[in-house]
């Protein structure tokens, strides 16, 4: 009898431990290959994810080498390659993670066409996110929660699926082509984290203890305690269910973190137009579009320290603290009156965890076009970095020109005796015509 071959396409799902994909297909298959293809389509967007993807992808193979398989690698069109390779093992099935974007919901609907043409069988998988989008339905009728907290209310209540094991062992066909893994290619972030599931495995378990502090702390811009997996969870190097499984209390804040990542991507998937559109009908959109003022933003040169120290954060390290993220976000559109679509061009080029679905979720909320039951809250920055970095230490860890203003007189250095100011080489804040914002005075 001949063995029976199956491909499992990888994406953004790239670790061995539960991953329903990956775990079903070795239980069904004698013979399995698991694939990932670097497509020129999303080549480009952030040298810093390029980066950190790369160094998923040797992870990856690494361990999948361990499990007695390997990655293959092609470069090119997914569908394509699949299909190809698929012939070339006399394969009958391809198995994928269903993901939410746009640009995944193409590839899906594309690979599924091609799939039929073949007479290949296609199965998609959860994985992604804890609970799957669109298992949740609201009570009123509708295809989506557009509210968080009904949502997290249904989700904590939920039937999670089970967590699954790493495969015992994987058996790839003989004489499979496995493909080259380029060099991981120079990022733009000197200090941004190294990819990988060992590493997001590592960085899961040396971070557990902190738990129990998060709900005081997660806050703390300075304190930085918070547990750093976005990029790991982003690139799927750990399963956001099993992580939720190991924090436990699924009502907790740190859980509660998780829930609004599924949130956004339930979101998502019923409005895949959220980086491009606004979300909530009837909102008012009249922004300006100031090139000199991006700029200052964009390079942490606006005059206000707190949303400069995010910004050197976010460059320096391809991450940035949730809280200056709302900062930065807040002080770009609310303040500056800028386009939040510029801002998410922005930070998707930066982040390491840059994804449609919770970069442009999150910079819709602040901006007052997306989720929020209350859009356009008041914002007075200088209340909110005296409030988070009451000390200052988050500024003048990221903004040095600043290093020697002792306490919160960092938040206002306009305010500083004359002879300090003109010691201290850093810009005063931008003006914007027509506006005159508290902080300020
Ligand atoms: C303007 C703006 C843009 C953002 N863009 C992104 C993005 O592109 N990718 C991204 O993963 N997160 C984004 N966030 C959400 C949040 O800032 C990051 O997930 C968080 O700072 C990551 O750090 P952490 O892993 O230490 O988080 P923790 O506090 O340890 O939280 C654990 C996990 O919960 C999830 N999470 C936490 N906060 C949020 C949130 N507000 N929305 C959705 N998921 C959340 C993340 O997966 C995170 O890793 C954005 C927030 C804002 C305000």
């Amino acid at each position: 009898m001949t063995a029976s071959t199956a491909v499992v396409l990888l994406t953004r799902d790239l670790r061995v431990h539960d991953h329903p994909a990956l775990a079903s297909t070795c239980a069904a298959f004698d013979q399995v290959v698991p694939l990932y293809v670097l497509d020129p389509a999303l080549a480009g967007r952030s040298a810093n994810r390029t980066r950190f993807l790369h160094q998923a992808l040797a992870d990856l193979r690494a361990q999948l080498r361990d499990l007695g398989g390997d990655l293959v690698v092609r470069h090119g069109d997914p569908v394509t390659e699949t299909i190809r390779l698929a012939a070339e093992v006399d394969a009958t099935a391809v198995a994928l993670s269903a993901d939410v974007s746009h640009y995944a919901s193409r590839r899906e609907r594309r690979l599924r066409a091609e799939c039929e043409r073949h007479r290949l069988h296609l199965r998609l998988f959860p994985g992604l996110t804890v609970v799957e989008p669109g298992a949740l339905r609201p009570g009123g009728g509708g295809d989506h929660y557009r509210v968080f907290s009904p949502y997290h209310r249904a989700w904590a209540v939920h039937r999670w699926r089970e967590e699954l094991a790493a495969p015992r062992r994987i058996a790839l066909p003989a004489r499979v082509r496995v493909g080259q893994l380029p060099a991981p290619p120079a990022g733009d972030s000197p200090e941004a984290a190294v990819g990988g599931e060992r590493v997001a495995r590592q960085r899961l378990t040396d971070w557990l203890p902190e738990l129990t502090r998060y709900g005081d702390q997660h806050d703390d811009m300075a304190g930085d305690d918070t547990s750093r997996l976005s990029p790991y969870l982003r690139f799927g190097c750990v399963s956001p269910l099993a992580v939720a499984n190991r924090a436990g209390d699924r009502s907790g804040p740190f859980v509660r973190q998780l829930c609004w990542r599924d949130f956004y991507y339930q979101v998502t998937a019923a409005f895949p137009e959220i980086s491009t559109t606004a979300y909530r009908r009837g909102a008012t959109e009249r922004w300006r579009y100031d090139d000199d003022a991006l700029a200052a933003w964009t390079e942490g040169r606006t005059g206000m320290p707190i949303v400069d120290a995010g910004m050197r954060q976010l460059r320096t390290q391809g991450w940035m603290h949730n809280r200056a993220r709302l900062i930065t976000a807040g002080y770009l559109t609310t303040h500056l009156g800028q386009d939040w679509r510029s801002g998410v061009a922005v930070f998707f080029r930066w982040l390491l965890d840059g994804d449609v679905a919770n970069n442009s979720g999150n910079w819709q909320w602040v901006a007052g076009t997306g989720n929020d039951t209350k859009p356009y809250r008041g914002f007075n920055l200088v209340r909110q970095a005296e409030r988070y970095d009451p000390a200052g230490d988050y500024v003048r860890r990221w903004v040095p020109e600043l290093a020697g203003v002792q306490g919160r007189a960092v938040h206002q250095p306009w305010k500083l005796p004359d002879q300090l100011r003109r010691a201290v080489d850093y810009p005063p804040p931008l003006s914007v015509p027509g506006t005159d914002p508290v902080w300020l005075r």
